[in-house]
């Protein structure tokens, strides 16, 4: 028996990155998983061919999470395809740079909406859900390091990632009486295209691997493993925990 067997997720952000590798560890436990990304995209129906052939079953599904009407749609879809939901990982994220004197207000804006407002639509819609299946569940938040320790010009994106991380402790009080744990992943530098441009850089690489003591930067499947850790049935009384996987960042 695998350890997700038959439960239903949705990954919000899963057609590329750290959602999607997410989703594939997920899959490869047995768990149907909702495929999210905020546009139409052959990626996302690629990443549900692949969870298919590891004998799960995949929907994608197309929503903006800062959207309130994407979201309920979004979650109405899933319950209509799958009948339940088990899981929700907040993992859609942007990181726009700029510090608090050079920031656009639009950047501003732009980051707060999907990076903590799109947790905390998610969040309402998919545990009103869980509630009324009355089995509990799981809320995993893809926070960062950058919501623990300051990183020199991403204001906003600190500024959110903050907020996921004490959402992260409000909501599993919120929640615990219901049986639905909420915790948090912290990665430190995961290989996707949201790093790509700063590891292209060979200072910004060279500052990055120092602040890494594990030597080598960490790929999607890293955060998929701490996913399917938080998400199993044996982790009801892990909540309102932040896990950071940084290689080490964060331990100096
Ligand atoms: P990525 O490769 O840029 O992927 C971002 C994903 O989020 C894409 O699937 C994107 O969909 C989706 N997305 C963006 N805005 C959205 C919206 N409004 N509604 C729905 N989906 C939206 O980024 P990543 O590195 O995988 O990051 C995933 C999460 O991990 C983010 O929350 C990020 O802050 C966090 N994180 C990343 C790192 C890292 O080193 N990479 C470190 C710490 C934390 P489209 O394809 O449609 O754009």
């Amino acid at each position: 028996m695998k350890r997700l067997q038959d439960k239903v997720a949705i990954v919000t952000g899963s057609d590329r990155g750290i959602g999607k590798g997410i989703a594939i560890a997920f899959a490869k436990e047995g768990c149907n998983v909702v495929v999210n990304s905020h546009k139409s995209n052959k990626e996302g129906g690629e990443v549900v061919n692949e969870i298919k052939k590891l004998v799960s079953d995949a929907i994608f599904i197309v929503a903006d999470v800062s959207k309130e009407r994407d979201v309920r749609n979004l979650v109405d879809k899933a319950v209509k395809k799958f009948g339940k939901l088990d899981i929700l990982v907040n993992n859609a994220g942007i990181l726009v740079s700029g510090t608090v004197t050079t920031l656009t207000e639009k950047d501003w804006d732009r980051q707060l909406d999907v990076n903590l407002k799109g947790v905390f639509l998610c969040t309402k819609y998919v545990v009103q859900q869980m509630i009324k299946q009355g089995k509990g569940g799981r809320i995993i938040n893809i926070s960062s390091i950058a919501g623990l320790v300051g990183f020199p010009g991403i204001s906003a994106y600190c500024a959110s990632k903050g907020g996921v991380t004490e959402l992260t402790r409000e909501v599993a009080l919120d929640c615990a009486k219901y049986g639905i744990t909420v915790n948090a992943i912290d990665p430190g530098v995961i290989v996707t295209d949201m790093t790509k441009t700063m590891l292209e850089d060979a200072a910004t690489r060279k500052m990055m691997m120092e602040n890494t003591p594990v030597g080598r930067f960490g790929q999607p499947e890293d955060i998929g493993n701490a996913a399917v850790f938080l998400a199993l049935d044996a982790s009801s009384f892990i909540t309102g925990h932040n896990l950071v996987v940084d290689g080490g960042w964060t331990a100096r």
